[in-house]
């Protein structure tokens, strides 16, 4: 029974309500907890609905990803680059998903703040001009086929990776390599940060290649980053429905093989509209170019392209609750004295003033040393209270740094 549920369970997802009800009842599937009976499957959207302006007739959708935006906008970034490609944009802001049970505290909520970049590069020139700074970094790989065969996740290089094929090309793992240091340098412990590879049936018809990075914490591997390389789908659905093309143009190096024969033929009826009188002369010009006034014009002939875009999506609030887990600890024996170790960087407070003693002959030092971490912008905490210095440096929370000042030091 086991081997038959599992060789159609990754069907499940491609079927409509009426083919899972007979499944379930094939199958007589229960609440697997309390035995009860279900209701019948039905379709339900992710997406929340509303409706627009004062007379509510208008139905509109909360944004379920910030991405959308991003390529909404993508002539106007196109043009800030120049019209080349590569290029990226980025964006942070709200999401709303209607999740079916919405728990764990930050891990699945109803609406949650995303951060993405979109990175847009010709389909078939994915190399990356940086790969080489981080492909000897080293991180934990579940790929789909380890996944499928019970087997571990791996130790690779993101070099060996992508040379493998296992990564589907360098842009998508110089990607991964920046998820690995981000997540490690905002306090995510790197031994409980993974990369697990989409499986077949949770990858997006269109995607190429798709890698989680997950962080190990007391709800489990719990996914923080997306890392997708979505060919050009996102771009081709909007010009499918806009009728608006969203293209970048190339210049040919040199013409293609099956232009051969270039002829060029004048169209009559607009050169007639734009040049009136002299539009007769030219014509003649044209019909009249030799072979290398031809060649120019063949070479100068530039194509159109759907550029494919790879794209890292950063829940924020799974990334702050995994940083927050890592970070925590508890003294063992006491565990009302808790603490934090963040890193410099996330800490709110980068370090604290905390002086030794209570003498007057202080007040000016550490006025004077609080100035000076305000000029240089270093958030700080001055602690002259009584009561020992470490209470007071535990009290002073998660900081990275703490001067301990001393008269004479
Ligand atoms: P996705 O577009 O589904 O790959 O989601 C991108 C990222 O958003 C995920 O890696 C999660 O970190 C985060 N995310 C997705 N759904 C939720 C949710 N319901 N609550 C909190 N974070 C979420």
């Amino acid at each position: 029974m086991k081997t038959k549920v599992k060789s159609i369970e990754h069907l499940v997802e491609n079927m409509n309500a009426e083919e899972m009800k007979d499944l379930m009842n094939e199958y007589n599937i229960k609440s697997p907890i309390t035995g009860n009976d279900l209701s019948d499957p039905m379709e339900f959207n992710l997406m929340f609905s509303t409706s627009i302006g004062p007379t509510g007739t208008l139905k509109g959708f909360l944004r379920p990803e910030t991405a959308q935006g991003i390529f909404v906008n993508f002539k106007r970034l196109l043009e800030f680059n120049q019209g080349k490609l590569p290029f990226a944009a980025a964006q942070i802001g709200n999401a709303f998903r209607n999740e079916i049970s919405p728990r764990s505290g930050l891990i699945r909520v109803r609406e949650f703040t995303m951060a993405e970049i979109e990175h847009f590069c010709e389909k078939d020139l994915k190399d990356h001009p940086k790969f080489d700074t981080v492909k000897d970094l080293q991180v934990t790989l579940y790929s789909a086929c380890n996944q499928m065969e019970g087997k571990l996740p791996e130790e690779k290089t993101i070099g060996q990776a992508v040379g493998q094929g296992l990564i589907a090309n360098q842009t998508l793992g110089y990607f991964m390599a920046r998820i690995y240091l981000f997540m490690v340098k905002v306090g995510v412990n790197p031994m409980k940060l993974r990369f697990r590879q989409h499986l077949s049936n949770e990858m997006a018809h269109y995607a190429r290649d798709c890698w989680d990075a997950e962080c190990k914490t007391s709800y489990g591997w719990v996914e923080c980053v997306g890392c997708a390389d979505r060919s050009c789908y996102d771009l081709m659905a909007h010009t499918k429905a806009t009728n608006i093309k969203l293209v970048a143009e190339k210049k040919l190096a040199q013409p293609i093989s099956f232009c051969d024969i270039v002829d060029l033929v004048p169209k009559k009826g607009i050169i007639g509209k734009e040049f009136r009188k002299e539009a007769k002369q030219v014509i003649e010009a044209l019909t009249n170019l030799n072979s290398d006034d031809v060649t120019a014009v063949e070479t100068a002939i530039i194509e159109e392209i759907t550029p494919s875009v790879i794209e890292p999506s950063f829940g924020i609030g799974r990334i702050m609750y995994a940083i927050l887990e890592h970070n925590f600890h508890i003294r063992e024996g006491d565990e009302q004295r808790s603490w934090l170790s963040l890193p410099p960087v996330v800490a709110p407070y980068k370090c604290s003033v905390l002086p030794l003693s209570n003498n007057p002959d202080f007040e000016s030092f550490v006025k004077q040393l609080s100035e000076s971490l305000t000029r240089f912008e270093v958030s700080h905490k001055v602690d002259a209270s009584s009561g020992s210095i470490g209470r007071r440096y535990a009290r002073t929370g998660p900081n990275s740094h703490t001067f301990w000042y001393n008269c004479g030091l």
